[in-house]
């Protein structure tokens, strides 16, 4: 492999340890590994644990266990550290904070006090079903938030933390935000329609999802996501997110999703089919891939 090669691809996993990884985890994440395999590529692990009510330390160690067994390795993560680490979001807080305050500076957040379940679940990635919803716009300045009117708020809200309210990132509506899917090809999606403004901070203090991936990806210098298509809409929030912070955006390979006989995703609830179970019932690493 020429080493300009191996030096340019980089991959990442990015579970979330709320629950045991399932087969619908481990065929995204063996993809992730054989395509950062065929780049002769760096496989980067991060553990994704900003939800720290839902999130638990023996998951932490499971998934680790479990992706192990199924033969994945990577290079870096929070066992092995790395150049880019932390490598575990809740002590990347610096950073957040940071892509944070350039976003305020721009004047392209707002605050919100609205108080919805979507406020509620914004630190975890959103999954099928559970997207968040569009705003209705309540508390979004009428004035585009660019102008001098609104930098008297803005100076306020710089006096403290980010904590107290949520912030919101202002979409520009109507604008197709598209992008070209290394597995699903090209996907358009318009902002305001299929997704309103956003969360990037919560009032409680937890940085939001989409701004963590979008700073993290940077940071880490991943060249290609793979994950699962429930992520799609998020792809386009989160090139938005690029676009204001002047970051480069990564390629995006997503993964259909595996569903059980009757259609419905599999989801860390189906316990059954947690990597963990199935290694116990007597399953090989050979089963899982072909499952
Ligand atoms: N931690 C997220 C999840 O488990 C991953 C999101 C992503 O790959 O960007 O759903
Ligand atoms: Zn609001």
């Amino acid at each position: 492999m020429p080493e300009s090669t191996s030096i340019s691809y980089r991959g990442r996993l990015a579970p979330s340890p709320t629950g045991l990884l399932h087969l619908g985890h481990a065929r995204t994440f063996l993809i992730a590994a054989q395509r950062c395999a065929e780049h002769g590529g760096t496989l980067v692990l991060r553990n994704e644990d900003l939800d720290q009510q839902r999130c638990r330390p023996e998951f932490v160690q499971a998934m680790i266990e479990d992706l192990r067994w199924l033969g994945i390795s990577w290079t870096e993560g929070p066992d092995c550290g790395g150049p880019f680490g932390p490598y575990t979001q809740s002590e990347r807080r610096v950073h957040y904070l940071h892509a944070l305050q350039q976003l305020r500076d721009r004047g392209m957040i707002y605050p919100c006090t609205c108080s919805r379940k979507d406020v509620a679940q914004s630190a975890t990635a959103p999954n099928e079903g559970d997207d968040e919803p569009l705003y209705s716009g309540k508390c979004r300045p009428s004035r585009d938030p660019r102008s001098d009117s609104l930098s008297g708020c803005r100076v306020e809200a710089k006096r403290g933390g980010p904590a107290g309210v949520n912030w919101r990132f202002r979409v520009p509506d109507g604008e197709e935000i598209s992008f070209t899917d290394l597995h699903l090809g090209l996907q358009e999606m318009v902002a305001g329609r299929d997704f309103g403004d956003f969360i990037v901070w919560r009032k409680d203090d937890v940085p939001a999802y989409q701004l963590a991936v979008v700073v993290d990806d940077a940071a880490m210098k991943i060249t290609e996501v793979v994950r699962g298509a429930d992520l799609l809409k998020s792809t386009a929030r989160q090139i938005l997110l690029y676009r204001a912070l002047g970051l480069p955006i990564p390629g995006y390979y997503h993964c259909e999703l595996v569903r059980d006989q009757q259609g419905v995703r599999l989801a860390k609830r189906h316990d059954a089919l947690s990597i963990s179970k199935l290694r116990q019932s007597g399953w090989t690493p050979q089963q899982v891939r072909c499952s």
